[in-house]
């Protein structure tokens, strides 16, 4: 994609414009001095020198999401994509339980055999529309994530027991998917105890801005019963309902892009890291630069544990054939070549290097405050 005139590589070279000229005349090429050259030509020239060609890499490597904005082809090709959705609320309100329940009743409707293996997502269909659920905690998701710059949720559904009510941890889940400007659906759980007493959840949640539209407001509520199993179909309409008037869009065709959901360590298999697309398509083989790390990505294995060569946006996949373990939250780009995806990972590696030592002093120079 690079390319100098005649002159200006003749200048970098050291050499007479003419001598360039007559060197590629040649090797069977015409040109005059404001000739612009291209990648193959500017690198016969140089090996003829004996000079070896180092590409100058022009993009801020601290900034993945810019390089991939910068890459953006005309006429994108948008197309909708699935809901990316997490789960919040406080403890023992039943999110585990719910995230269980979506999942089973779905597996059990869909294809036989799919066995679910824990990959920090999944996703279902509901009315041959997909759904991607996050399966990390709510709050990590948020947290976590939103502080390393990901924004990933495109919905959450907060869950309040109806039997409990509103609880600081429920409190602090609207503040995170306020400040992320992620919308709420609340799903008022176990319905099924005696003791649930959905107005009072509704009462509560009011007074945190959460109006119900029987009361004039705009959120929607959703009683459902994660143990039995009730109300999940309705939730999942409320799901599709909501995604549908966000529009969310993206490009299947282009290079993908996204985002960490977990990452490790693995003693067979090395770095494994579970990747949320958020744009693009990734394949099989594709450079990539996932956080500070790269490579090819060698293995893609989706949520029922199948073996793909593709996963389009909103598709979590666990990923091998990264030269190091990155961390959840971390941003990915895929690169047009490996040479480039090695290049901008190991001067990301280093740069990240650096900046943990000047961390790291710092935070002791605190420490020795905090101890005065
Ligand atoms: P989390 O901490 O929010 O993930 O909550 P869990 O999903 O672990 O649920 C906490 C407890 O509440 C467990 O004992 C669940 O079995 C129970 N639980 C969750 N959902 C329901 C429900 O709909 N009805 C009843 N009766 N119990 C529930
Ligand atoms: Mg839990």
């Amino acid at each position: 994609t690079e390319s100098l005139s005649v002159g200006e590589l003749a200048k970098k070279l050291g050499r007479e414009p003419s001598e360039i000229i007559k060197k590629l005349f040649m090797l069977g090429v015409m040109a005059t001095i404001n000739q612009e050259l291209d990648k193959d030509a500017i690198e016969l020239i140089c090996a003829d020198y004996g000079v070896e060609v180092e590409e100058e890499i022009k993009i801020d490597v601290t900034d993945l999401e810019v390089y991939f904005e910068q890459n953006e082809e005309d006429g994108a090709d948008l197309s909708e994509r699935p809901p990316v959705v997490t789960i919040m609320g406080h403890v023992d309100h039943g999110k585990t339980t719910l995230l269980d329940s979506i999942r089973q009743t779905k597996v059990t409707e869909g294809e036989a055999g799919g066995i679910t293996q824990h990959i920090g997502a999944y996703q279902v269909v509901d009315n041959g529309k997909k759904i991607t659920f996050l399966d990390t905690p709510g709050h990590a998701a948020f947290t976590t994530m939103r502080a390393r710059g990901a924004k990933v949720t495109d919905l959450t559904i907060l869950v309040v027991a109806a039997d409990d009510g509103v609880m600081p941890q429920t409190v602090e889940a609207i503040n995170h998917a306020k400040a992320a400007e992620v919308p709420i659906i609340v799903a008022v759980n176990k319905m099924d105890k005696p003791t649930a007493n959905p107005d009072r959840v509704m009462q509560e949640l009011t007074e945190h801005g959460l109006v119900p539209e029987d009361w004039g407001g705009d959120t929607i509520f959703v009683p459902v019963s994660a143990l039995k199993g009730e109300g999940i179909d309705t939730l999942l309409e409320m799901i599709l309902l909501v995604a549908e008037v966000a529009e969310l869009k993206a490009n299947p065709k282009r290079r993908a892009m996204g985002s960490v959901i977990e990452a490790q360590l693995d003693k067979g298999r090395g770095s494994v890291a579970t990747l949320l697309v958020q744009d693009g398509t990734l394949h099989i083989g594709d450079p990539i630069v996932v956080g500070n790390t790269f490579g090819r990505v060698r293995a893609m294995v989706n949520d029922i544990g199948r073996r793909v060569k593709e996963a389009g946006p909103s598709t979590p996949v666990e990923i091998t054939g990264l030269n190091d373990v990155p961390q959840a939250g971390d941003r990915f780009v895929v690169f047009e070549d490996e040479k480039t995806a090695r290049q901008i990972g190991e001067s990301r590696s280093s740069a990240a290097a650096v900046e943990n030592r000047t961390e790291k002093s710092r935070v002791t120079l605190d420490n020795l405050f905090e101890q005065m």
